[in-house]
């Protein structure tokens, strides 16, 4: 669809997170990740997603600076964060905590019926509302605010992902998710170990959790306002 002379670099990428993803197998227990999940990541431009100056590098397996101090994502991490929500009926609607660029949000506009996402920072969320636009992602709503309260008015969901590492899974956000759904999140502190969790909301309504792998995500931040509630 997004034929450009970028293209020939996919390949590696791809090549790259099906790697990644057989090393990692030990933590995560997923050697292979799902057809719908590997072609929304070849269906993405991500080059559309990074600054002009690193074009060059963005099909490269790794995370890239987008301004306003924040990042991003590594597409094999996007990949398995993906993977892991298991929503792949094409009836899923999906909340998204740290829209970032919006790369994330695109991937999982691929395969989710619908997705909502929530951003901190006004401007990012301004540029991925145009950009979503622009790449013509009809099923993807943006707004800006702190994700830590979720978006109660579109839940329940079946699955939430989080962008940004945060001390402990926000209850608000357990409490959006559909029985049988699943939460991902990044968990700990900047500059020590992150966990990848996954969080499981049984049909019954119970909550297990448990980590999948060590990774280091940005903070996520708390708007001065909702902190204090
Ligand atoms: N999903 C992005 C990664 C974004 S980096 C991608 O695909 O590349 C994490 C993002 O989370 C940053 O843009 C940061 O501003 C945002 N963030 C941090 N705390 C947040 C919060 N409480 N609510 C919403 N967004 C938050």
């Amino acid at each position: 669809m997004h034929k450009t002379s970028f293209y020939p670099n996919l390949e590696n990428m791809l090549s790259g997170i099906a790697e990644e993803a057989r090393a990692t197998a030990i933590y995560t227990g997923r050697p292979l990740f799902s057809n719908q999940v590997m072609t929304a990541l070849a269906s993405v431009p991500r080059h559309k997603f990074v600054p002009e100056t690193l074009k060059r590098q963005a099909y490269i397996n790794s995370p890239l600076p987008i301004g306003c101090g924040q990042t991003i994502s590594q597409p094999y991490i996007v990949a398995l964060m993906t993977d892991l929500l298991d929503i792949e009926n094409g009836e899923a609607v999906v909340l998204e905590v740290g829209t970032g660029c919006g790369y994330q949000t695109a991937v999982l506009a691929e395969i989710a019926k619908q997705v909502y996402s929530i951003e901190i920072i006004d401007e990012l969320a301004e540029q991925a509302t145009l950009r979503m636009k622009d790449l013509g992602y009809a099923n993807v709503a943006i707004k800006s605010g702190d994700g830590y309260q979720g978006w109660p008015e579109h839940a329940p969901y079946d699955g939430i992902l989080v962008t940004a590492a945060a001390i402990e899974t926000p209850i608000t956000l357990i409490q959006q998710l559909k029985p049988g759904g699943r939460l991902v999140i990044p968990v700990g502190s900047q500059g020590t170990a992150q966990d990848l969790m996954l969080v499981e909301k049984g049909d019954d309504g119970s909550v297990t959790q448990r980590p999948i792998l060590p990774v280091a995500f940005v903070p996520f931040r708390r708007s001065s306002l909702t902190a204090a509630v």
